[in-house]
């Protein structure tokens, strides 16, 4: 499914102005502090996808970390390597802590060589957690389980871009069910997102797409992605035309969490699950960019659709 896709796409010198106002530096590429401005428009925009909220639907919301077991058990660490972070703490009796401090302090060396690594790591998507939750309630039920999620999530993309984050707010609603199921539920999505991208006035195009797998096996991985229409993604020309921003993504990822998590339906078959994921920072920077810095001279209907007035 194509839409076309129509202008505007930011200059350098409005995205500056645009990140003046929106964020401010924290000194890592990536990481920002948000202002009350952008701040309201992240709100708005989770008011308006909480009223899409299918009745039955179980809410979660999770802390910025999660188990490292969870992680290395779920297949992330094999496949995006390098964008996950490790919680590293200092361990060990005082006087071990007490050194490593003392070499930051006297500037004899570095702290960070005595940390060691925690059973945490940072969450990489708001969905990982929620599938070993939905494994410990046993057989789904006849018509599986609806879940809406939330969590700040980390991905190591250091980037001075504004649509390219370390640390980001995701939401997503996410379906454990039989494969038909999942099907119609990433097809009634890919429907209304389109429909929500419309009425807050962003130009789009929905394409297939690919998670950026690590290395060369990697690639293949890729390309089994994109060969059976795993994954799509709602592209949004934030910054280029060339390089749309992915703002929301549809994914089908077969019985994968069914498998590693053990999680049956009420047949005894593993369960299939899908997601539908909400970027909130993408979508609030590519609101102001197709609008303009002032939420007040938002046209009416976007104004509306985010109940702003
Ligand atoms: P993904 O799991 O990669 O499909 O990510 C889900 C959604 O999170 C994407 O559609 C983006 O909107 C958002 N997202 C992913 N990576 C980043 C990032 N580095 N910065 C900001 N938003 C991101
Ligand atoms: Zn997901």
């Amino acid at each position: 499914m194509t839409i076309a896709m129509q202008q505007p796409i930011s200059s350098p010198e409005k995205l500056d102005s645009i990140a003046r106002h929106l964020f401010s530096p924290m000194g890592a590429p990536g990481v920002y502090g948000r202002t009350g401005l952008y701040e309201g428009i992240v709100r708005a925009l989770e008011d308006y996808i909480t009223r899409q909220r299918q009745s039955g639907t179980h809410v979660y919301r999770f802390p910025p970390v999660m188990t490292r077991a969870m992680i290395e058990k779920s297949g992330y660490l094999s496949s995006f390597p390098n964008l996950l972070g490790c919680v590293c703490c200092l361990g060990g009796s005082e006087r071990d802590i007490k050194a490593a401090v003392s070499r930051f302090t006297c500037g004899t060396g570095e702290w960070t060589d005595s940390l060691s690594s925690a059973d945490l790591v940072l969450t990489p998507a708001s969905c990982y957690p929620i599938y070993p939750i939905a494994a410990a309630l046993g057989p789904l039920p006849a018509d599986g389980l609806l879940y809406d999620v939330a969590a700040d999530c980390f991905r190591r993309e250091p980037s001075n871009n504004l649509d390219r984050l370390q640390s980001f707010r995701m939401r997503e609603y996410v379906r454990i069910a039989k494969p038909d199921q999942i099907q119609s539920f990433r097809k009634e999505w890919m429907e209304r997102a389109t429909g929500m991208a419309d009425a807050i006035g962003l130009p789009y195009r929905v394409d297939v797409a690919s998670d950026p797998f690590f290395g060369r096996g990697g690639e293949l991985m890729a390309a089994s992605q994109v060969e059976q229409s795993l994954k799509f993604e709602l592209l949004v020309p934030v910054i280029s035309q060339e390089k749309p921003t992915a703002c929301m993504s549809f994914n089908y990822h077969r019985e994968h969490f069914g498998e590693v998590w053990d999680i049956r339906d009420d047949e005894g078959n593993h369960a299939h699950t899908g997601c539908v994921a909400f970027g909130m920072d993408r979508l609030a920077v590519a609101l102001f960019c197709t609008h303009g810095l002032d939420p007040k001279k938002w046209p009416q209907s976007v104004r509306a659709t985010l109940a702003l007035d």
